[in-house]
């Protein structure tokens, strides 16, 4: 497995690979790997040629007071992760190979990426977009992996793909979970004993949505307000955002006639997590 850091050593590995035709398919994370993350990794091992793993944590999309300092890192375990799962090559540039001296041009996809994550967290979204848009260039992959866990962020690569005509196939991965219900995620690191237990609340809200969705519940507003009783009974955990919004496009909506994708964040302590659900209309 090949383990790079500078842009012009992978455009050489990757051009040999694609002169006879190969397919390549890209997996870009923040690294910490988890199951969520091989379950990425593995969908591209299928569906692929040869599989490229970007490993960065991209200093641009956080903000000045959150987590980009204290993100779990441990490369030796990510290697041998990505090993075990076949990876072909590993890129993981420094912040400095990526947004050397002078750095400013930026993609933005200005709608969706509005709202939801978004509100809290201005300019996440324009720094996800800029260094997918700088991976594709530089890796030139076939088909790129995304986490259903990460549901807005997955809908504005797909409309920047759309918009910008980048000739990658985005390839959308179920959210891995615990065993417990808990979406897997690196952030879960920072979670005390006591505050994993209360985030359970959070993935059980969702998992009740659904139930009660499939049986015939089409009211956003009593299933929201189940769900805010649900969640406040947690003392250690306080919600951000819930929100119903229409799947494909992130419209708001207030009856569940179609497919709709119900959202959260929520601090447990200090940590913030994200989880989703997509339900569709039960029985009437
Ligand atoms: P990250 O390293 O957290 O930026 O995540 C890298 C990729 O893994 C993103 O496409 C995420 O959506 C995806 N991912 C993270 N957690 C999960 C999970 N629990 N299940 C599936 N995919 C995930």
């Amino acid at each position: 497995m090949y383990w790079i850091k500078r842009i012009p050593e992978i455009r050489e590995v990757i051009s040999e690979w694609t002169k006879d035709g190969a397919t390549i398919g890209l997996v870009p994370t923040m690294g910490y790997f988890h199951e969520g993350h091989l379950a990425l990794m593995e969908k591209a091992r299928q569906e692929n040629d040869y599989v490229v793993v970007s490993l960065f944590v991209n200093p641009i999309q956080f903000g000045p007071n959150e987590d980009f300092q204290r993100y779990p890192r441990d490369e030796e375990r990510d290697r041998e992760l990505a090993e075990k799962a076949g990876v072909d090559l590993v890129f993981n540039p420094t912040a400095e190979e990526m947004y050397g001296q002078g750095f400013q041009s930026y993609v933005e996809v200005t709608e969706i990426s509005q709202g939801l994550c978004g509100a809290s967290r201005p300019g996440h979204f324009r720094g996800v977009t800029t260094v997918i848009t700088k991976l594709f260039n530089i890796v030139q992959p076939d088909r790129a992996y995304f986490g259903e866990k990460d549901a807005q962020q997955l809908r504005v690569i797909q409309r920047m793909v759309r918009d910008l005509n980048f000739p990658v196939e985005i390839k959308p991965v179920p959210t891995v979970r615990e065993a417990d219900g808990l979406a897997k995620s690196s952030r879960n690191t920072y979670l005390s004993p006591e505050e994993r237990k209360a985030a359970l609340v959070l993935s059980k809200s969702l998992f009740y949505a659904k139930e009660q969705v499939a049986a015939g519940e089409d009211s956003v507003q009593r299933l929201s307000a189940s769900m805010k009783r649900m969640i406040t009974g947690e003392p250690l955990v306080s919600l951000e955002y819930l929100e119903f919004r229409e799947s494909a496009t992130l419209r708001p909506v207030s009856t569940i006639t179609g497919e709709v994708l119900i959202a959260l964040a929520a601090r447990v302590g200090k940590t913030r997590l994200i989880d989703n659900i997509t339900v569709r209309p039960g029985r009437r």
